[in-house]
């Protein structure tokens, strides 16, 4: 039995030997594919001497999928990810036309994986644009499934887009609209549950790993309702489910009104004394400013979906750019999960042995943490740092580090090999 399997309490059990799908990639896929799996097996059987093992099992999607079978995403790929419940995946092609819109949404709504999770942390050796990068260390949990994401939306001029208009102005009272005629529309829908289960989540994995805060990023102050939501959810989820835990600031909020500022300090010390993970709340265009002045201020981030994809970028600049940043799509309640390299197929340098794997690596170093490995995860994001720190790095790295030797990408995995 090679199968992945969730207990009655949630908990995932993974056998020994585990099989696990992924999907090569297109453009620079197969180079950053090949040098994971190199270095992951190796850093595997250092750690546990042959008694476990991953059994890669590839399954077909996006470019090489549809010269092979004429499907861009056959449905043997949706059953196996479905199935072995963790894979991997590289950078796929956007199919041009046809019916579907992006291979990574339609692998992320059928198995409704609402994180989006991006760690974002500096390697030391590696260049950034801000002067003190080893602040940043923060865990973003972006809402994956929601939002003005949703793909609700009708094109000005359309008979939806007139049918819309009259729906709002005849039957809501809506006389906001600027420019009725010329308007195109989209909706927002952002739910309790939703909200909700991707909070938990957050707290869930700030508590396990005693990280000392969770930020409820929203715009709550314009979209009251939609944003604000996320943010009252919020809160009311570390409270409720969270007690012993969290302290919120809505808790310091009410003792404050109640009690005085300096009992409300008071309870505050008391809570970081014991531990327990701060929870507050920033609006997003402040957070964004303030990632830049004091990072250190923030550690797992819980926001929507638009808001999650300008901070992941953002946060992925300031330690080294998309070429190096993780990041993976779960479902913690049926234990489904993807990994994946979060650039996309470089056609550019496709085939050149240039191409930097770091992303695709950390997203297996993720998802060694998610099995639960985490000796083999550690050999590999040592062998990255120390790789790093002498200055040895892709081209993309490398051309800023003083002194750096840029190499090629299988010479990087051959380093790696050489440090694990
Ligand atoms: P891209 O991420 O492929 O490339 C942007 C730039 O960054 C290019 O100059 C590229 O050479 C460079 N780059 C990207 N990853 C790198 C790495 N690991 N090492 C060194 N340099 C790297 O974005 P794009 O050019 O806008 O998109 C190309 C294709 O990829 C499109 O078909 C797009 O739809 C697809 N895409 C897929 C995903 C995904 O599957 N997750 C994500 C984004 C884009």
């Amino acid at each position: 039995m090679s199968k992945i399997t969730i207990s009655a309490a949630g908990k995932l059990q993974v056998p020994q030997q585990v099989e696990i799908p992924f999907i090569e990639g297109d453009g620079v896929g197969p180079e950053i594919t090949a040098v994971t799996q190199k270095v992951v097996d190796a850093a595997v059987t250092k750690a546990y001497g042959g008694e476990r093992r991953i059994l890669w099992k590839e399954v077909l999607a996006g470019g090489k999928s549809f010269e092979q079978t004429g499907s861009w995403l056959p449905d043997e790929t949706m059953q196996a990810f479905r199935d072995y419940k963790v894979g991997i995946k590289g950078p796929l092609t956007t199919p041009v036309g046809g019916g579907i819109r992006s291979l990574n949404v339609a692998l992320r709504q059928e198995l409704d994986l609402y994180v989006c999770l991006r760690p974002v942390r500096w390697f030391r050796g590696v260049v950034s644009p801000v002067k003190e990068p080893q602040k940043v260390d923060m865990h973003i949990f972006r809402e994956n499934t929601e939002d003005i994401y949703a793909g609700i939306e009708w094109q000005a001029g359309t008979p939806e887009a007139e049918k819309f208009l009259k729906f709002l102005t005849d039957e809501m009272g809506v006389k906001k609209v600027r420019f009725p005629q010329s308007s195109s529309f989209g909706v927002k829908p952002v739910s309790r549950e939703g909200s909700q289960r991707l909070v938990r989540s957050a707290l869930e994995y700030a508590a396990t790993r005693k990280l000392p805060s969770v930020t409820l990023v929203h715009k709550g102050n314009i979209m009251k309702f939609t944003e604000g939501g996320f943010k009252n959810w919020g809160y009311d989820v570390a409270e409720a489910e969270f007690a012993e835990q969290t302290f919120t600031t809505r808790q310091y909020d009410a003792i404050k009104k109640e009690q005085g500022a300096e009992a409300a300090d008071r309870a505050m010390e008391a809570a970081k004394t014991a531990g327990k993970v701060i929870v507050k709340d920033v609006i997003a265009d402040a957070f964004l400013q303030n990632t830049l002045l004091i990072p250190e201020e923030y550690s797992v981030i819980a926001t929507l979906n638009l808001n999650g994809d300008y901070i992941s970028d953002q946060l992925a600049a300031m330690v080294g750019g998309i070429g190096i940043a993780p990041g993976a799509n779960i479902n913690y309640l049926t234990g489904h999960a993807i990994f994946e390299a979060t650039h996309g197929t470089a056609p550019n340098i496709a085939g050149k042995d240039t191409v930097n794997p770091s992303s695709l690596l950390l997203s297996a170093v993720m998802m060694l943490e998610y099995l639960g490995w985490k000796e083999a995860a550690l050999l590999i994001t040592g062998a990255m740092e120390s790789s790093f720190e002498a200055g040895r790095a892709t081209g993309d790295l490398a051309r800023f580090m003083p002194g750096g030797t840029a190499l090629s990408t299988s010479a990087f995995g051959e380093e790696l090999l050489g440090r694990l």
